[in-house]
């Protein structure tokens, strides 16, 4: 079967082109740019790259990006009077704080103390809510660039079988809401469901978001299916490191109808719905219809 490579990063360039569109036209018409606050605990690497990677695409978007860094040894107060501050700041719309935080810091207190109408990663209680019932603008980023990926790939999705491997909060659970707000039937598998690869088998999308390298092998996916592999699992190959995703990618490409890449696919898409999000934000709260 000759399957399709859905090119995330050309995606995440069209998206990002729109919402920089939309930004040239709310400034034309008198209204502040956007403005995304980026806040990074300490000095990880990665997520180090993730912060630069998302405040380069912000200049693309025509966002006005405010990073605040902070050292890993800051307390909790210190990081609460940074977020209380970016809350009460008119020209911040969009407030991210890089996870994962370090080992003495709260999340959970985070995600819960920054504004649900700034909150752009959609992880706040209130916008979580709001998506179960239908009804949020918020929504997290990732499953945000899947549900996005599979619409400008297959057009409507009523009606089709989704599995969803993988029960997370910042993907597998909202992925469900979202592909089930967008008329598919869903399934959720995760690592206690004792039959996952038999079930997965059974659908017509299967979005894998699981941080298990290659689990998702060709037992797990019907002829024709349409795969989403969210995960970016880092792994030693030959004496060099490599980034492979959870689905087996050799085995399975060759039964798909379409497939994302890693990396290439959901990564990119990750970014670019992180900057609609912060248009979305910053539409709201200047009271601009969209
Ligand atoms: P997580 O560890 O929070 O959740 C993993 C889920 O997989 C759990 O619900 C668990 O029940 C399930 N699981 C584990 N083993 C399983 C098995 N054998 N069979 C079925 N289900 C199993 O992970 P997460 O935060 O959802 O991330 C998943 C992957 O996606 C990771 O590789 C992560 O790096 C990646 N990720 C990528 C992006 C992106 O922008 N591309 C964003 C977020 C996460």
């Amino acid at each position: 079967m000759t399957f399709k490579v859905i090119n995330g990063k050309k995606m995440a360039d069209d998206l990002v082109e729109e919402v920089r569109l939309e930004v040239q036209q709310m400034c034309e018409a008198g209204h502040a740019a956007p403005g995304l606050a980026v806040v990074l605990v300490g000095d990880d690497p990665a997520s180090g790259v993730y912060v630069r990677n998302k405040i380069r695409r912000a200049e693309q978007a025509g966002i006005r990006s405010i990073e605040k860094r902070m050292s890993a040894d800051c307390n909790q107060e210190e990081l609460d009077a940074v977020v209380e501050a970016l809350n009460q700041d008119d020209d911040v719309h969009g407030i991210l704080v890089q996870l994962p935080l370090p080992k003495h810091l709260s999340e959970e207190r985070i995600i819960r103390l920054i504004s649900p109408q700034k909150d752009v990663d959609g992880f706040h209680p209130v916008n979580v809510g709001l998506l179960g019932t239908g009804q949020a603008d918020l929504v997290p980023c990732t499953p945000l660039g899947c549900l996005e990926m599979l619409q400008r790939e297959l057009g409507d999705l009523s009606g089709k079988h989704a599995v969803i491997v993988g029960r997370s909060n910042i993907v597998g659970k909202p992925m469900a809401n979202l592909l089930l707000q967008a008329n598919c039937t869903i399934t959720v598998v995760h690592s206690r469901t004792p039959n996952a690869s038999e079930i997965s088998r059974m659908a017509d999308i299967v979005v894998a978001a699981v941080g298990v390298p290659k689990l998702v092998g060709d037992a797990w996916i019907k002829p024709g299916a349409v795969v989403i592999d969210v995960g970016i699992n880092a792994i030693e190959l030959d004496g060099k490191r490599k980034l492979v995703g959870d689905v087996d990618y050799d085995k399975v490409a060759p039964m798909c109808q379409a497939i994302t890449p890693v990396p290439g696919g959901v990564g990119p898409m990750t970014i670019a719905c992180l900057m609609k999000n912060t248009l979305v934000a910053a539409k709201r709260l200047m009271n601009i219809s969209h």
